[in-house]
């Protein structure tokens, strides 16, 4: 089976994450999954970003077997495949330590939603997980994280707010390709940055008014969405084609 095209995607996506500031060393991957053919693309364990090609990114199958690749996938698959079976409608999903986003999961705190920049993206505010009981750390650690992190979207909107934190470790995000699902991560950070900047100035910013919420994040995302910024609109840019719409 020919997985090059999204093989390429992963590789490029991957190598935002540094680009973009988003980790240092190999703190973070990104996955993507191809779900006719049942296979997850995803970045080798400990790689360094620069070393990453389309002969060496992991194609793993839905049985966790390594079938193209590097034979050590990140050790964050189980969760990015625990992701992929709860959340049918993505395609993609990265994880980072990005700073200001991982201050706000170790406090264990959700980030609220103070200004229209978070409104754009994220509808309310970003959650965080609760902390995994020691029976779920000591049992299959990833594969609870993936599950706690479906815990917490129990009757909420994935795609609505498309990323967590998870206490005490780092955040997740996630979108139809990789191209949103980095996007994704990008803001989150850059939302959590304000967040804080926020608070420290004024300990008691009030949250965004609901009415401004609702109307930031209908005029993009709602249907009849007639607002789309220099981002491109949904964050699905083809950087390896100069960056326009894909
Ligand atoms: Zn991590």
């Amino acid at each position: 089976m020919d997985f090059s095209r999204l093989k390429e995607d992963v590789v490029a996506a991957n190598k935002e994450l540094p680009a973009r500031n988003l980790v240092k060393y190999s703190w973070g991957n990104v996955g993507a999954i191809d779900r006719e053919r049942g296979v997850i693309i995803i970045k080798p364990v400990g790689m360094p970003y620069e070393e990453l090609t389309t002969d060496n990114i992991s194609v793993v199958d839905v049985a966790g077997d390594v079938i193209e690749g590097s034979p050590t996938p990140s050790v964050d698959l189980p969760i990015h495949a625990t992701l992929f079976e709860g959340f049918p409608d993505i395609g993609a999903v990265v994880h980072t330590h990005s700073t200001y986003a991982t201050m706000w999961a170790q406090a264990g705190m959700s980030i609220p939603c103070y200004g229209t920049t978070h409104a754009d993206y994220f509808y309310d505010s970003i959650p965080v997980t609760r902390n995994l009981a020691p029976d779920e750390v000591a049992g299959d650690f990833e594969r609870n994280t993936g599950a706690v992190i479906l815990e917490s979207f129990k009757g909420k909107d994935y795609l609505a707010t498309p990323g967590i934190l998870v206490a005490s470790h780092g955040v997740f995000t996630w979108g139809e390709d990789v191209w949103e699902a980095v996007h994704n991560a990008v803001v989150l950070e850059e939302i959590a940055k304000m967040a804080l900047g926020t608070l420290m100035l004024n300990p008691s910013a009030r949250e965004l008014d609901r009415c401004v919420m609702d109307k930031h994040y209908q005029r993009k995302h709602g249907p009849g969405a007639y607002f789309v910024n220099d981002d491109f609109g949904h964050g699905i840019v083809d950087v390896k084609n100069g960056g326009g719409l894909r």
